[in-house]
């Protein structure tokens, strides 16, 4: 039996996490966690029985402790819930399915404790790779990539040698303005941002898969996973979303991994790395969809992505800035205080303010992110 702690469960990636462990009998759950959402929350404590289940916000964890005072599960709150969670001995895995750079911490104490990690959280190693990559190896566990294009290149890589890998392609579907120029996206409102064309995600990852910032995370989150430079990462686009990610050898050949759009296939890869398991569904029919096409990212129009390999490219603090500019201006833009086209200029200007801090600890990412938030508070 494979004992799961899920944090963020409530999320798009935690209740797909909650739909493979359905449909494998030898997945259980042992904690839970969420941000605010205790009305789903508590179903799914209901369901699946854990030990502890973590809430962010005290108010609502205590709401929640009255709710299931009838059952066996511990409620927890806040930073040290998150840490008391990943830490607990039985655990075997932790599935950080967390927003935000929130992760961090959770992620490290989850690897001290000696948990093999499925990370989805992207924004832990945009930021803290240098931490978290070498911890990871210290302590012997696992970091199994949830993100479907690390997840391709991870399934790409098996049996090969890292040494022979010449280049990463790694694909994007070019989000729902593909095609568009700057002067069509002047007037994006939230609700167009939020329709993707093939995923259904959380809100945050939707905005970032528009301004292809998305994809700029993923390509710093490919070079610590797969210790390459981030000019061996290529980012291609291909709209159908049917090849997830490619890896290029030394000889010329290509190993490229396939498959129809949906999260639980890389969620049950990495919760049973190396195993491949039975996956109900449907399967690709290549007639059916007679043909995968290919384009460049248009990187003048969505700046996002050339800014994500700058930040990635001078390394330290800086990917740490990209991403907490970027946190910020999502939140202001889900709250409508500002334009569509402000999320990089934003991101631009924190960058082009910052003083580089040299191999930041995590107190100083945290410091860092707090810094920039401010900031843009402030001129908002
Ligand atoms: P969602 O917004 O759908 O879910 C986020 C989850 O995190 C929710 O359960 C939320 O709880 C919880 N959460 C937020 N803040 C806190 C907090 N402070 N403490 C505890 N829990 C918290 O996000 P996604 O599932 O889309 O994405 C999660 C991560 O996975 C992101 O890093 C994303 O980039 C990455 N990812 C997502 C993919 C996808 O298909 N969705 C694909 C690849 C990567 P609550 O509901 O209570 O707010
Ligand atoms: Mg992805």
């Amino acid at each position: 039996m494979k004992k799961l702690a899920i944090l963020g469960s409530t999320g798009s990636i935690g209740t797909q996490t909650l739909e493979v462990v359905r449909e494998n009998l030898d997945l259980s759950v042992t904690a839970l966690a969420a941000g605010s959402n205790i009305r789903l929350l508590e179903e799914q404590i209901r369901e699946f029985k854990p030990k502890y289940a973590a809430v962010w916000e005290e108010e609502k964890a205590r709401e929640l402790a009255l709710a299931i005072k009838d059952t066996d599960t511990k409620v927890v709150s806040g930073m040290d819930g998150l840490i008391e969670i990943s830490e607990l001995e039985e655990v075997n895995i932790v599935v950080t399915a967390v927003v935000g750079m929130i992760g961090i911490r959770p992620t490290v104490a989850a690897i001290k404790a000696g948990k093999d990690i499925a990370l989805a959280n992207k924004e832990t190693l945009v930021t803290a790779g240098h931490i978290i990559m070498p911890l990871a190896k210290e302590y012997g566990v696992k970091i199994l990539p949830v993100d479907s294009e690390h997840s391709a290149i991870f399934q790409s890589l098996n049996g090969e040698n890292p040494k022979e890998i010449s280049k990463i392609l790694l694909t994007a579907s070019g989000g729902p303005f593909r095609g568009r120029k700057l002067k069509d996206l002047e007037k994006v409102t939230l609700e167009d941002a939020l329709k993707h064309p093939n995923w259904a995600m959380g809100k945050k990852i939707t905005i970032d898969s528009s301004t292809l910032v998305n994809k700029g995370l993923e390509v710093i989150e490919a070079k610590w996973l797969f210790d390459v430079k981030m000019e061996q990462i290529q980012v291609v686009v291909q709209p159908q979303s049917i090849i997830h990610s490619m890896v290029e050898y030394v000889d010329g050949s290509i190993i490229a991994q396939l498959g129809l759009p949906d999260m639980k296939l890389p969620i049950q890869y990495a919760l049973f790395y190396p195993e491949r398991r039975t996956m109900p569904g449907e399967r690709l029919d290549f007639a059916k969809l007679g043909s995968i096409t290919f384009e460049n990212p248009d990187i003048e129009t969505f700046k996002g992505l050339c800014l994500a390999y700058e930040a990635g490219s001078i390394g330290e603090s800086m990917p740490t800035v990209f991403n907490a500019a970027n946190e910020k201006a999502i939140s202001l833009f889900l709250g409508k205080r500002i334009k569509y086209l402000d999320i990089a200029d934003i991101i631009e200007t924190c960058m082009r303010e910052h003083k580089i801090v040299k191999n930041p600890t995590v107190d100083q990412i945290i410091e860092i992110e707090k810094s920039i938030y401010e900031l843009i508070e402030s001129r908002c």
